[in-house]
């Protein structure tokens, strides 16, 4: 199954993804995991992404494309995946689409995951509070950074994927299991 899990920073994507993870048995591709990871061991890639990151800004559709093109090659991607954080860019969207057709695939069903911004800012500051690996963008100032350039870049992909049938949109407040249960119900797993 490939499925793509949209909604605003601080939705729970990941944290959803990690689930489907384990009982699906296909992979997570987080573009901010992999960017993180670049800025951390200071490569070409690492650097241009970094400062950007940190102002809570995209980073360039074509950085991003080629991470995910060149994940998608690998070989545990080949019964499935789960796109989290990306595409964020209709750009994005279209890159994935022809490389997908390209090779005979196609997405399956687009997750969005609804959290108001008041609770998307609640949930950063506590993550900002408790995480052991602290990320240099979960401070209440960047996380309306990042959610000014969801709701100008992101939030247009909804209607994409509505057109094309694929979007399942679902309340992500609530305890993780509840979620959890909407988003299988949403893919029919
Ligand atoms: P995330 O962990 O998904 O919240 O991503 C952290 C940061 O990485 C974002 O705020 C962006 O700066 C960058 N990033 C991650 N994925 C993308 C993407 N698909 N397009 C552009 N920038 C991205």
């Amino acid at each position: 199954m490939n499925l793509i899990l949209l909604g605003p920073p601080g939705a729970g994507k990941g944290t959803q993804a990690q689930r489907l993870v384990a009982d699906l048995g296909i992979p997570q591709i987080s573009t901010g995991e992999i960017l993180r990871a670049a800025v951390k061991n200071g490569t070409p890639l690492g650097k241009q992404a970094g400062p950007l990151m940190d102002a809570g800004k995209l980073v360039p559709d074509e950085l991003v494309v080629g991470i995910v093109d060149e994940r998608l090659k690998e070989q545990d991607c080949a019964r499935g995946f789960i796109l989290d954080g990306f595409p964020r860019t209709i750009p994005q969207a279209d890159a994935l689409a022809a490389k997908l057709k390209s090779s005979g695939k196609a997405i399956d069903h687009v997750v969005s995951l609804e959290v108001p911004d008041e609770v998307i800012i609640e949930r950063i500051k506590h993550r900002a509070a408790t995480s052991v690996e602290k990320r240099s963008d979960d401070t209440p100032e960047k996380a309306q950074a990042r959610l000014k350039a969801y709701a100008e870049q992101t939030a247009p992909l909804k209607s994409y994927y509505a057109k094309a049938g694929l979007l399942r949109t679902l309340n992500g407040v609530g305890a993780l299991d509840q979620v959890y249960a909407l988003i299988r119900k949403a893919i029919g797993a």
